[in-house]
């Protein structure tokens, strides 16, 4: 069966009604997939499509997407499936109408995002399912320690596959014996996080509700989202004003930030190379001079 008709049954499934694409246009500005809009006279849906051997990494975001709906506390768009035809792989969304977001709706935002923090995980760091941030794998197995978590499975995964793309990092090692002793008086708890929070992921909808895309779901130390809104030119302030008024952030974040972004760094070594690799090497260096 042709994709299509696949992605439509599936709708149908969903719906309890027939539902026959009328309409299906490109949509840009995805990074990793190739993303479409399909309608019919009443409906309209957003579809992700990849090769087939990618349903899983659509498998984690739907999965991702309804453990942050159900915690009630910032939109995201509601997944209705995913699955392979012919080759391929997708996941059809709900397609949500985008706007323009303005210092009150960027307020809402940081006030939502906080709340969506406030769910805890009684296992403490991870998920109970594996994922991806852009294209590369990402390990959730559940961990008690956030800092052993963060140096094995962030820090310590991306040096790894570095390796393995040629990448050499002067003092490496170093770094991930120093991460439990650099987070260890932090006291992190554990917050269900989006985990890719850069500005493409951050939307709002016409009537300007706050919504978060594409997420990389696990549960993490919150700071792991500020971080990232703040490592390609920041979010507006209004953003962080909310954040903080609902849930401020504790003592000796900005010392935490380097180490949090280098993990969005070195996987964009891994994925892009090129300058990237001087960037994560100076943030090495930043962070262990601070120790
Ligand atoms: P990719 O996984 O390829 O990076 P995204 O999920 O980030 O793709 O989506 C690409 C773009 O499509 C987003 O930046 C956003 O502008 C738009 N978009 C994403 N999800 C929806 C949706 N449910 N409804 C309408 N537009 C969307």
């Amino acid at each position: 069966m042709s994709i299509w008709a696949e992605i439509q049954n599936q709708i149908g499934q969903a719906l309890g009604k027939e539902f026959v694409i009328r309409d299906r246009r490109s949509v840009g500005g995805g990074s990793i997939n190739q993303a479409y809009q399909i309608s019919d006279e009443h409906q309209q849906y957003f579809v992700k499509i990849n090769q087939a051997s990618k349903v899983a990494m659509f498998e984690a975001e739907a999965v991702g997407l309804r453990e942050m709906r159900d915690s009630q506390s910032i939109r995201v768009p509601q997944p209705l499936g995913w699955g392979t035809a012919d080759g391929q792989s997708y996941i059809i969304l709900e397609w949500i109408p985008l706007g323009q977001g303005n210092s009150q709706t960027w307020f809402a935002m940081g006030q939502q995002l906080a709340a969506m923090h406030r769910q805890a995980h009684d296992r403490g760091f991870g998920w109970h399912q594996n994922n991806t941030i852009g294209d590369t794998p990402q390990r959730n197995p559940w961990t008690e320690d956030w800092g052993e978590f963060f140096a094995e499975h962030r820090i310590g995964y991306q040096l790894q596959l570095a390796q393995r793309h040629g990448g050499q990092f002067r003092q490496g090692e170093a770094l991930l014996d120093k991460i439990p002793a650099l987070l260890a008086h932090h006291r992190a708890t554990s917050s269900l996080v989006h985990g890719d929070l850069w500005s493409g992921n951050a939307a709002f909808t016409q009537a300007g509700e706050p919504i978060i895309l594409d997420p990389a779901t696990y549960y993490g130390d919150r700071e792991v989202d500020i971080a990232m809104t703040e490592l390609f030119g920041g979010f507006p302030q209004a953003f962080y004003q909310g954040y903080q008024e609902a849930w401020p952030l504790a003592e000796g974040y900005q010392q935490r930030k380097t180490l949090y972004n280098l993990y969005h760094i070195l996987n964009h070594f891994n994925l892009f190379g090129g300058g990237y690799a001087s960037q994560a090497q100076r943030m090495i260096e930043q962070i262990l001079a601070r120790v």
